[in-house]
């Protein structure tokens, strides 16, 4: 998962990885990086060319990204998305970090996998040194 760069900003970190470790998700590698447009267009390579794509590289790239990897149980992406709530936080039900920390679409403060291929592919971007294990 990806605390985005507005989570890092507001100082919310703290807060988000602490919901996840309360869950009894560990923590196993994490990262405070800058993420640039290439290494981005890898990441949501699912969405390049979509009409929002721009401002989400833009919103990305602005200020450094927490990334980091959970572990837990199988499908443990799912109990990440679960916490995380909906892609978009004017909507996303309160108990959820989107629905109790945001408020707009783009900045909507965590990135999870959405499927347990999804993981994979991205620890391989982001911790190429985990992937090789
Ligand atoms: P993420 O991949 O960041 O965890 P997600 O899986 O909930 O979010 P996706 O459909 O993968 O949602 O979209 C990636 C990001 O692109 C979203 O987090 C959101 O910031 C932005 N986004 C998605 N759909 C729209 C849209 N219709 N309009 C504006 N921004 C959007
Ligand atoms: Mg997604």
């Amino acid at each position: 998962m990806i605390c985005k760069p507005d989570a890092v900003e507001r100082g919310l970190v703290g807060e988000i990885l602490r919901r996840f470790e309360q869950k009894g998700l560990k923590l196993v590698a994490a990262e405070l990086r800058h993420l640039d447009t290439e290494l981005l267009s890898r990441h949501y390579a699912e969405h390049v060319g979509k009409p929002f794509y721009n401002e989400l590289v833009a919103f990305m790239s602005r200020s450094p990204a927490m990334t980091m990897v959970l572990e837990g149980p199988d499908d443990t992406f799912a109990i990440v998305r679960s916490l995380m709530g909906l892609t978009n936080p004017a909507v996303s039900p309160p108990g959820t970090i989107r629905g109790d920390l945001g408020t707009v679409m783009t900045e909507n403060l965590v990135h999870g996998s959405d499927s347990n291929e999804s993981a994979e592919r991205e620890i391989g971007i982001f911790f190429p040194e985990l992937a090789a294990e």
